[in-house]
């Protein structure tokens, strides 16, 4: 049994982050390497989580993406009732005050990441709006579902050219959580040394602040052979044109096992890549061209 499936109901952002390739994509959609955008239709969504459900427990709705933007978006939460899949959602948080009241009736959603470090690259009056909406969208999680687990994601510890202006969005971040959930010094996170063995800090009941290093997308590192990865051992993805990937970071679909169009998944999990690849990771070795440049299951022992 996986423990999550990321199916990308869609591959359209309304944001342009620098890191990422659905940004620079965004920002290209006028110019020659222009790229179609999508979303998954709802017959092949219904397929997705049925499919989805007989292999694991939670499901994701991005590889790359703003799951929100998708015009079913709240036909999609409905649909995830009725298996018995979990949602961990993660968002850009900029239609939190449109979609909010939606995920807070959602008995399929268990967990919501913001995005907030994607706010950091933002003219400052947008970035503290969507925080306003995010941290709004908080407190009335924590009145009616103190259940839900919510995580304000600041994924951009390390040196990188735009690194100082990230540094000086996490402390405005910071003090606003501060002000808005009453934390004294005591309680208040220090974010100020990144510890990639402390990466969640609690600010009130199932919130948190979660900080980590910025990734890069694989393909780009120097080539290495030993390595080990949780793909297709926890996770796979399903892109929005149906096909199977192994891991949720392969947005372009390079490592495609197999497509859920025309296959049921057991049989894509069982394909001879999928099972080599498995193999590979137990024995210490990247054996998919992509996995030898990926730096990102560098962090995984
Ligand atoms: S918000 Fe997320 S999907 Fe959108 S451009 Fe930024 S990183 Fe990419
Ligand atoms: S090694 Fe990298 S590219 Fe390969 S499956 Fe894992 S995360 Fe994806």
């Amino acid at each position: 049994m996986l423990n999550s499936i990321y199916i990308e109901i869609t591959d359209t952002c309304n944001l342009h982050c620098s890191f990422c390739p659905c940004g620079k994509q965004s920002q290209a959609s006028t110019g020659p390497s222009a790229k179609a955008r999508d979303f998954m239709d709802s017959a092949l969504f219904e397929r997705c989580i049925r499919q989805a459900a007989l292999h694991a427990e939670n499901v994701y709705f991005h590889i790359l993406g703003e799951p929100t933007l998708h015009p079913g978006f709240v036909h999609y939460l409905k649909a995830l009732e009725t298996t018995p899949l979990k949602l961990n959602l993660t968002t850009n948080g900029t239609t939190i005050a449109r979609v909010g009241k939606h995920l807070l009736q959602s008995e399929a959603l268990r967990q919501v990441n913001f995005s907030t470090h994607a706010y950091g690259e933002l003219e400052p009056a947008h970035a503290e709006k969507h925080l306003q909406d995010v941290l709004d969208f908080c407190q009335m999680a924590l009145a009616t579902r103190p259940d839900l687990y919510i995580n304000l994601r600041l994924w951009n510890a390390g040196d990188f050219p735009d690194a100082l202006r990230q540094k000086e969005w996490n402390q405005f971040l910071i003090t606003q959580v501060t002000r808005t959930f009453d934390l004294d010094g005591d309680t208040a996170p220090d974010m100020d040394h990144f510890c990639s063995r402390h990466k969640s800090f609690p600010v009130k009941g199932r919130l948190y602040l979660h900080q980590d290093s910025r990734f890069d997308w694989p393909g780009f590192g120097n080539e290495n052979t030993a390595g080990t990865c949780h793909a297709l051992e926890t996770h796979v993805g399903i892109l929005h044109d149906g096909r199977v990937v192994a891991c949720c970071l392969d947005h372009e679909g390079k490592i495609t096992l197999g497509d859920i169009r025309k296959q049921e998944l057991d049989e894509i999990l069982k394909s001879p890549l999928a099972l080599s690849m498995r193999e590979g990771f137990q024995k210490r070795e990247l054996r998919h061209p992509l996995c030898k440049k990926c730096t990102f299951c560098r962090r995984f022992k």
